[in-house]
């Protein structure tokens, strides 16, 4: 079986203190050593060559990073982190689909329709190994063949039911008539529900808390949304905050089993979406980089059908950070 050095790319953790930091990085090997980090962090002095961020939700770190040259996202990731951050963006844009330039590599970039401006990268490293890294993902049809498929896993258990599931579009329109209060992420499943409804037709006003405006209005532009009054208009949310609306309906926009009323609407492939995804890219190698314990049993899962799988668990491969040394020998003198 052929092992990681065949394909000339090396997963790698970086420990940071007690704790790894988050997901991955990717050591090449040429004339020169190369770090790519893969939405994961920096402490002060950065051990990655540049920093590839799929996606502006929290869990893959772009607010951690935003403050570096060497990151890399999608001009509405940019535009995204900042507004959830208030923070400036420092790093490189790119419009999504533009080929961009790093190391002499040219990465290619693919939308994933996870949430606005979520990228997939892919690029050939020096030896000829398609890499492909997705983030998560929403659609994988435009997505190329590749070697190395480095995943999310979100829904990747194959015994759990709630892994399956379709979008309930249909019955989240028909609700919308009743003036409802929907729960959903502020970012990605937000700007989605506005979208569905607008090109349903519905052109009422419809309501957000703050940070859920903010970002539709930079994103997508709506005229016709506001921020919350209290009345009984049709709201969209955060979960956390439906329960202070005072709308009679109330359903969360999600396939997670934990909330009490929802409608079906999920920012991510299901299981079989994602095996659908695996067989169209053609891997030889996956890393199944994002979705805990789920993770580990998709990993299973794909080896039982022959893929050479691994999940973050599995990288053996964990560096020290730097920044730690220098500060445990300011520490010693
Ligand atoms: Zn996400």
């Amino acid at each position: 079986m052929k092992e990681f050095i065949d394909f000339g790319v090396l997963p790698i953790r970086v420990s940071s203190r007690r704790s790894l930091r988050p997901h991955l990085s990717l050591i090449f090997r040429a004339e020169s050593k190369i770090t790519v980090g893969i939405d994961t962090t920096e402490g002060r002095t950065p051990i990655n060559d540049f920093l590839l961020i799929t996606h502006a939700h929290r869990d893959h770190y772009g607010h951690r990073v935003m403050k570096f040259e060497h990151t890399i996202a999608s001009r509405e990731t940019a535009k995204a982190l900042e507004i959830i951050s208030r923070e400036s963006f420092r790093g490189r844009c790119f419009e999504i689909g533009d080929e961009i330039t790093e190391n002499g590599w040219k990465i290619r970039t693919y939308e994933t329709f996870h949430t606005p401006g979520s990228t997939a990268f892919y690029w050939k490293n020096d030896i000829g190994t398609r890499i492909l890294v997705t983030g998560d993902v929403k659609e994988f049809k435009e997505l190329p063949k590749c070697d190395l498929l480095i995943t999310e896993a979100t829904y990747g258990d194959p015994q759990d039911p709630s892994c399956y599931f379709e979008d309930d579009v249909e019955g989240f329109l028909n609700v919308s008539d009743e003036s409802p209060a929907f729960g959903a992420y502020p970012f990605g499943k937000a700007q989605r529900a506005v979208r569905l409804l607008r090109e349903s037709g519905f052109s009422d006003i419809i309501q957000m808390d703050g940070l859920s405006f903010s970002l539709t209005r930079a994103i997508i532009g709506d005229e016709e949304i506001e921020l919350l009054k209290d009345d009984e208009s049709l709201k969209i949310v955060s979960p956390k905050e439906l329960k202070r609306v005072r709308n009679r309906k109330k359903f969360v926009l999600s396939a997670q089993k934990f909330y009490r009323s929802t409608i079906t609407l999920s920012d991510h492939a299901d299981f079989r979406n994602l095996l659908l995804m695996i067989e169209r890219c053609d891997p030889e190698l996956v890393i199944l980089y994002h979705g805990g314990r789920r993770a580990e049993r998709m990993r299973d899962y794909l080896r039982n059908s022959g893929y050479f799988a691994i999940s973050l668990k599995d990288v053996n491969t964990i560096i020290g950070d730097p920044n730690d040394l220098v500060e445990g020998i300011s520490r010693d003198i």
